[in-house]
């Protein structure tokens, strides 16, 4: 079996502008590719001239700090308490972690995990402790639910401050349960329960081995965990995609697990912050409970957002994502997996035990 990673350049003819030096025609192109598993298209364009150039957050920083509701000394205060069947003391901690239930619910059980007693940090400053203890804070409480039904995601993001959605400058992630995680967890699932069908293996395994074969896109592979740049990344300057075999479900994960798939990701963090990066979106992409066949890998994709011009506030979302919900990438992930591999090669020393 081999999968298909379908991709077309388009070359486009236009005249030089009447005063300049060079008076041939120009060509230049934009690629459409399609997701090897959903078949969604996206493209790799309007690249010409791109550079990253990070947005100077400090001061929206600066005057979120005094009214902040996640910092010490609010947070306790102001923030709803869960039920006592959930967490007989109202919150989950963990370390400086803690989660509570969303004032404004994305669904019927949704909640916000504050991450740090700090206001502010950086991308590259959250230590694995933080990191870690948000996701068994936010596990802690997918496995206290009351039995949900069959079906049903157990969902954690995180909108990095405000270019990426964030409404609170604080760290926080977000988690929920549900059965309606949007079209494209949905249609994945449904994708790869078909790629089982008529294969009789995982779709993410075979993603994971023509990925690793083929190099182009592979960046490491732990004990754990196996991180890529997807070949349609949604991240205007690509993502990572990190894979968790024969993990279905983010209740599943162990300890160890956790540890290390934060260990990768303060690596592709500090990648990003170093070049400009400034805000993200993270996503956990879980199968719906009761599964009857093991055909879904866990997976979470990281992705950067960024302003195409910081000094107008230019947003990364145009029509092209908002409205037509076609992704673009100025930056190929072939290019951005390129910039990873060295990064995450004392992390993940090769050859990657079988
Ligand atoms: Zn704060």
């Amino acid at each position: 079996m081999t999968l298909r990673f379908a991709s077309e350049r388009r070359f486009s003819t236009f005249l030089p502008a009447k005063g300049a030096p060079e008076t041939k025609p120009i060509r230049r192109y934009s690629e459409v590719r399609r997701d090897p598993l959903t078949g969604r298209s996206g493209r790799v364009a309007h690249f010409e001239g791109f550079s990253l150039v990070a947005p100077d957050l400090s001061q929206v920083v600066e005057e979120s700090r005094a009214g902040c509701p996640f910092c010490p000394e609010r947070i306790l205060k102001v923030t709803p308490l869960l039920p006592h069947a959930i967490a007989p003391g109202g919150r989950i901690q963990r370390g400086e972690a803690i989660l509570f239930p969303n004032i404004s619910p994305y669904d019927r059980q949704s909640v916000v995990v504050s991450l740090s007693r700090e206001h502010f940090l950086s991308a590259n400053q959250f230590t694995a402790a933080q990191l870690a203890d948000g996701l068994l804070a936010s596990i802690e409480y997918f496995r206290s639910l009351p039995k949900v039904g069959r079906g049903t995601h157990s969902v954690i993001t995180w909108n990095y401050m405000p270019p990426a959605g964030a409404t609170q400058v604080h760290a926080h992630f977000q988690a929920f349960s549900t059965n309606r995680p949007g079209w494209l967890l949905e249609e994945e699932v449904r994708r790869s329960r078909l790629f089982w069908r008529r294969h009789h293996h995982p779709y993410w395994q075979e993603l994971a081995d023509t990925e690793e074969a083929s190099g182009e896109r592979f960046v490491a592979g732990g004990r754990h965990t196996r991180w890529l740049t997807p070949f349609v990344s949604r991240s205007v300057v690509s993502e990572v995609l990190t894979l968790f075999p024969e993990r279905a479900y983010l209740e599943e994960l162990s300890s160890d697990e956790v540890a290390e798939f934060v260990a990768g990701l303060r690596v592709a963090l500090a990648a990003f912050h170093e070049e400009g990066v400034r805000a993200f979106n993270l996503a956990f992409y879980g199968a719906p409970s009761q599964e009857r066949t093991p055909h879904f890998w866990l997976h979470a994709r990281v992705s950067p957002r960024i302003y195409f011009n910081p000094a107008i506030q230019g947003s990364d979302n145009t029509s092209w994502q908002h409205l037509l919900d076609e992704p673009f990438m100025v930056r190929s992930p072939e290019a951005l997996a390129e910039r990873l591999r060295d990064r995450f090669r004392p992390l993940f020393p090769l050859p990657r035990p079988k």
